[in-house]
């Protein structure tokens, strides 16, 4: 599995769902385990498309460890390799 990592753009945080570009991808990180992961825009949009992701954070659980101890962020998955 081809490492990869997640470029947050902190800006968008707090901006609501729907205000947030199509093209921005979504990632979840629990604060509690470490654990990072795709948070498809479908999910969110099920919740609130009026809520910012800062109040959306809260309402998720980790799959992992159970905690609700979440950040979810907007921004771009990158390949671990840093650009040349
Ligand atoms: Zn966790």
């Amino acid at each position: 599995m081809p490492e990869r990592r997640f470029l947050p753009t902190p800006l968008l945080a707090g901006y609501a769902l729907y205000q947030i570009p199509y093209h921005c991808q979504f990632a979840i990180e629990c604060r509690s385990c470490g654990v990072l992961k795709d948070m498809p825009r479908e999910d969110l949009n099920q919740v609130s498309k009026d809520m910012s992701l800062k109040e959306l954070s809260p309402r998720f659980r980790c799959t992992l460890c159970g905690e609700k101890n979440a950040t979810i962020m907007a921004g771009d998955w990158a390949n671990g390799a840093p650009e040349r």
